[in-house]
């Protein structure tokens, strides 16, 4: 193991979830992963979070992997999946619950939001289950037990950050009721697995940090450092997502889209670059890259021919 105040190469990565094909702010968020981990001669790796099929749209993956390889990202290693490691987050469950640190959770969605005040990731566990040892019911849930003390982190761009798990977001989730596992832990157990050193990603998962560096504090993990970009927003103000109108990238116009991401993460590209080679515009992205134009900023409107004209 190498001693904390040995530098670590550079790691990064980008994580999309398979639930339909790449759009402007999911292709911005690649951009800045790839950008930051380019510049720092640091390597970038994809791993592709399909845990939640009934989210998942057909052939969305392959979809995503194709159209970042036309847009030139060199991944430096094969893609992981997410889907072939439930193994490893099963285990990593096991012991949380062997730990006493988890616990089993039965309590029904209905029932939550009935007692469940609103938290800074939806509903804040009330504590029902933490005593609880007779499970009725089918649900598979698990929770993580938090406690008062805070979490505090400092964001590249965002600042610094404090949070008290227990009174702000409660026991969260690890394993769902309907036994898929949770967003939270595949993250930890994979940023830990693929050694990322730094987490790259919109600020709408500013909030799901607090619980991720729990988790790796309790499972022993280092904590990576953190990054987080602005989002594109639709003209409503909602996030660009296939629901608030996106329009899947053109994988035919890769320089027009790179110039896009470059100008909406403001990097002030030059006249003419968008004409180059794809080489040219990353060589010229990469050597010129400067995030801190976007601290403070937690979104930014897309480019309208991104989004769909939207009646409501
Ligand atoms: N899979 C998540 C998403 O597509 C991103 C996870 C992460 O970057 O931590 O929103």
């Amino acid at each position: 193991m190498p001693s904390p105040d040995q530098h670590l190469p550079y790691r990064g990565r980008f994580a999309p979830s398979p639930t339909g094909p790449l759009h402007f702010g999911s292709l911005v968020a690649a951009v800045a992963s790839y950008l930051q981990a380019r510049s720092k001669d640091g390597q970038w790796v994809l791993r592709i979070e399909d845990l939640d099929p009934p989210r998942e749209s057909p052939g969305a993956a392959g979809d995503i992997i194709q159209t970042l390889l036309q847009h030139g990202f060199e991944p430096s290693e094969p893609v992981l999946w997410q889907s072939e490691r439930l193994k490893l987050y099963e285990a990593a469950v096991d012991e949380l619950l062997a730990r006493g640190i988890a616990y089993r959770c039965s309590c029904t969605r209905k029932e939550l939001q009935a007692r469940a005040l609103p938290g800074r990731m939806g509903p804040i566990y009330p504590g029902t289950c933490r005593e609880r040892t007779a499970h009725s019911g089918k649900s598979r849930s698990v929770r993580v037990r938090t406690d008062a003390s805070p979490i505090e982190f400092s964001d590249a761009l965002q600042g610094s950050n404090t949070c008290r798990l227990e009174s702000e977001v409660g026991d969260y989730l690890i394993r769902r009721g309907d036994g898929l596992i949770a967003y939270h832990l595949a993250v930890v157990v994979d940023d830990h697995a693929q050694g990322i050193t730094e987490v790259v990603r919109g600020t709408d998962l500013l909030d799901s940090t607090p619980a991720q560096i729990h988790l790796q504090q309790t499972l022993g993990l280092d904590t990576p450092d953190y990054m987080h970009i602005p989002v594109a927003v639709n003209r409503q103000g909602k996030k660009l997502s296939k629901q608030t109108g996106a329009v899947p990238v053109d994988s035919q116009k890769p320089a027009t889209n790179l110039l896009s991401c470059l100008q909406f993460l403001r990097q002030d590209p030059p006249e003419g670059l968008e004409s180059e080679p794809l080489q040219t515009i990353w060589d010229w992205a990469i050597g010129q890259w400067w995030p801190a134009q976007l601290a403070g900023h937690s979104n930014i409107a897309t480019p309208a021919h991104f989004e769909q004209e939207r009646r409501t």
